[in-house]
């Protein structure tokens, strides 16, 4: 038989669903699974990355043509994640890879540690025969043999090559050194565990030698971070590795500090880092140089030497959902890597996710409680404030302003929530009752102040910005109106309810600023008596010792959203952020203001506790049919042309005929069009995931297309906008 060159096979960068064959080089090194490579591809040249190695195929194949990488640059456990993760949401492989990778290694950037890698001759190398017929290699090996290491950046003093490194690596005679740097465990500095956090520890670090779900249900304030702290520990002393994923680094620098502080150095990636930044710590992680990572969602995508924990912090939190592109959950991705590692993951949460609860019920999770607060703190007493028929001052009813004036004496601190950012999210008009509605999206305009003045109204779903009309544009009479409150309009009534107190405000338009916000919490946290407004963002975990006043202002308005999981998502909200009350020695206390007193998602909350709404919650969905009792997808399409949309998802609706599925629409999705784009969605629910995996499979294989139309598979949709 004839011998023919190996079959590459190549997942190349686009959102196509299969893989490509190319020829190996002749005259370069072989390439294995997880090198990048560079192909022909069309008339382009692209940066793949190579998925498998098949025997010799007889057929005439366009030949690899550089290989950009000395070893795997992404690790066998990554390119298994890669398969799984393309199936589970049916995305095509292209963008699977591509979207593992960071920015720089998608370029084609150089994997190189500079300063970083260290070369050794391997401890139980046997060179004579390796190197019988390789003069180079020999002479190259003896040279680092009287060396004993060389750094990456010596090894031109000693006159080997890139390709004769790689040469001795493959054979097994050189390593890279492992550069595991002593981490200081100081024993001064640790917290005598609670009996509740001591249990939690004994009993997931029992099973850090395997694959095991702990879901960690702790009240806010019970130290949770602690019992991460704790597990850490004993897999960094087994000298292994720690991931840690959490849904804002930005917003709560104080937890990657006290993780540092631990271990001597935690290295975090998010979004703010540039992409050198990202690719350098990658690698690291990568090379092991790294012990800790901290990051948010994607980075539960890092390689590892030899990872031995991943833990999810606020695993409710639905930052963890990626929404475009690759729609993954970073929460459930980290549940699977855990699976293909054979290592424990743990969910921690005061305000478990339906979902997480439920596996606890079928036994896949481990639960453990910590019921109460450490280090001697009472929880929040609770209260619904009815402003029904009363007139507000600047969104504050008298129970409140009353509440804020007596702990701010007191010489506390107070948090307002608001649900949106912004003055006031209504412009009316009072004879024509004319609104001011945004020209691309099915929304209304929000009020916006700059420099304490009404500035220009915006849209918070395209970004478009107009000035504020000078009379009603539509009937030409008097004065607009505007209703509801926004952070903006909070802020100006508590300047005039109380001037001398120093307000922060804290949303999405001030956090832009990392400086900024770092530095108003830091001014929160040193304790003067202070008030923080702000949008969910304040719920984010923060340690403000001294608030012993959480009022909510409208949030509950939330349980009336049209979205399945509006509920839960508000109720998350509401007790994350009473939560931040009387954390330390005070006492806290939470009003929850309210037009709808009787709303019985909030008396369900108030009276039994997170969890006892999440339990009533739980039997609304079953009856419903929803998850976690069903699988769901959503198909959505979008598109200038409102029909075509809804036409191709009328085809895709007959493609899925036969399948025993439940096929809901084509409708419009809750926000029909945004930024000019027509989009409408099709839900599909089965009692059973298979069932419905095998449905979108076939769907997938239709590759539907449609001048115009942009269509998508979102398995395990977060919401349904
Ligand atoms: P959670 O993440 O569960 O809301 P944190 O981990 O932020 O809670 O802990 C809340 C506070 O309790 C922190 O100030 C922490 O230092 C303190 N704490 C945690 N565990 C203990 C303990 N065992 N003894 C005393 N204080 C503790
Ligand atoms: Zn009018
Ligand atoms: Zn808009």
């Amino acid at each position: 038989m004839r011998n023919h060159p190996a079959v590459v096979e190549v997942a190349v960068p686009r959102p196509l669903r299969q893989t490509f064959d190319y020829a190996a080089p002749t005259g370069l090194p072989a390439p294995v699974p997880g090198m990048r490579v560079r192909v022909p591809f069309g008339p382009a040249s692209v940066v793949g990355v190579v998925t498998a190695i098949r025997q010799g195929s007889p057929f005439e194949l366009k030949a690899v043509d550089q290989v950009l990488d000395d070893g795997p640059l992404l690790p066998a456990d990554l390119l298994e994640l890669a398969a799984w993760l393309a199936s589970y949401y049916h995305h095509p492989i292209g963008d699977v890879i591509a979207t593992l990778l960071p920015a720089k290694a998608r370029r084609g950037a150089a994997a190189s540690l500079a300063d970083e890698a260290i070369w050794q001759v391997a401890l139980d190398a046997d060179a004579d025969a390796a190197l019988a017929r390789a003069p180079v290699q020999r002479a190259a090996f003896a040279r680092l043999c009287e060396a004993g290491s060389v750094r990456s950046g010596g090894l031109a003093a000693l006159a080997i090559d890139r390709r004769t490194l790689a040469a001795l690596r493959r054979k097994g005679l050189v390593v890279r050194a492992a550069r595991r740097p002593a981490y200081v465990l100081p024993d001064a500095a640790r917290l005598t565990p609670t009996a509740a956090q001591a249990a939690a520890v004994d009993a997931i670090s029992k099973t850090l030698g395997g694959a095991a779900v702990h879901l960690l249900d702790g009240v806010t304030g019970s130290g949770k971070t602690e019992v991460y702290l704790r597990v850490i520990e004993d897999v960094l002393r087994a000298g292994r590795q720690a991931l840690v994923l959490v849904p804002e680094i930005a917003l709560t620098p104080q937890t990657t500090a006290r993780f540092a502080e631990r271990f001597g150095a935690a290295a975090t990636l998010h979004s703010a880092a540039t992409d050198t930044q990202r690719f350098d710590t990658w690698l690291k992680c990568s090379a092991g140089v790294h012990r800790v990572l901290i990051g948010t969602r994607s980075a539960v995508f890092a390689p590892f030497q030899d990872l031995g924990v991943v833990v999810v912090d606020e695993e409710h939190d639905s930052s963890f959902k990626q929404r475009d592109g690759l729609p993954y959950s970073a929460r459930d991705v980290a549940v699977k890597r855990g699976q293909l590692l054979g290592v424990p993951v743990l969910l921690g949460s005061a305000t478990p996710s339906l979902e997480s609860l439920e596996n606890v019920s079928r036994r896949r999770y481990r639960r453990h409680r910590l019921p109460q607060r450490a280090g001697g703190a009472s929880m929040p007493a609770c209260r619904i404030v009815d402003v029904r028929g009363e007139r507000l001052q600047g969104g504050f009813g008298a129970t409140v302003r009353a509440a804020m004036a007596r702990h701010l004496d007191a010489g506390s601190q107070v948090l307002v929530l608001v649900n949106r950012r912004g003055y006031a999210p209504v412009m009316l008009c009072p004879s024509c009752a004319w609104q001011a509605h945004c020209d691309h999206c099915d929304a209304k305009l929000i009020c916006h102040l700059a420099g304490g003045v009404r500035s220009d109204l915006r849209c918070h779903h395209c970004g478009h910005r107009r000035s504020i009309p000078a009379a009603c544009p539509a009937c030409g009479g008097g004065e607009l109106v505007l209703l509801g409150v926004g952070t903006q309009r909070v802020e100006a009534a508590l300047a005039e309810l109380h001037p001398d107190v120093p307000r922060y405000r804290i949303d999405r338009d001030t956090a832009r600023s990392v400086r900024r916000l770092e530095r108003d919490l830091d001014a929160v946290r040193s304790g003067a008596s202070s008030i923080l407004v702000g949008t969910q963002m304040l719920a984010k975990g923060h340690h403000l010792p001294n608030v012993t006043l959480v009022a909510v202002l409208d949030a509950d308005s939330g349980f009336l959203a049209s979205d399945f999981r509006a509920p839960e998502r508000t109720a998350q909200l509401i007790v994350q952020v009473a939560g931040r009350a009387g954390r330390a020695a005070r006492p806290g206390e939470v009003l929850i203001q309210t037009l709808q007193p009787d709303n019985p998602n909030l008396l369900a909350l108030i009276d039994s506790g997170y969890h006892g709404f999440a339990a009533a919650e739980l039997r609304v969905r079953a009856a419903a049919g929803m998850p976690p009792f069903a699988a769901l997808a959503m198909v959505r399409a979008e598109s200038r042309d409102e029909r075509a949309a809804i036409r191709l998802l009328e085809t895709a609706a007959a493609a899925l005929a036969g399948e025993r599925i439940e096929v809901l629409g084509p409708a419009p999705a809750p926000l029909g069009r945004r930024a000019d784009r027509y989009r409408s969605q099709l839900l599909l629910l089965s009692s059973r995931r298979r069932i419905l995996q095998r449905a979108l499979a076939r769907l997938a294989r239709q590759e539907l297309k449609a001048p115009g139309v942009r269509w998508s598979i979102d398995v395990d949709p977060a919401d349904t906008f």
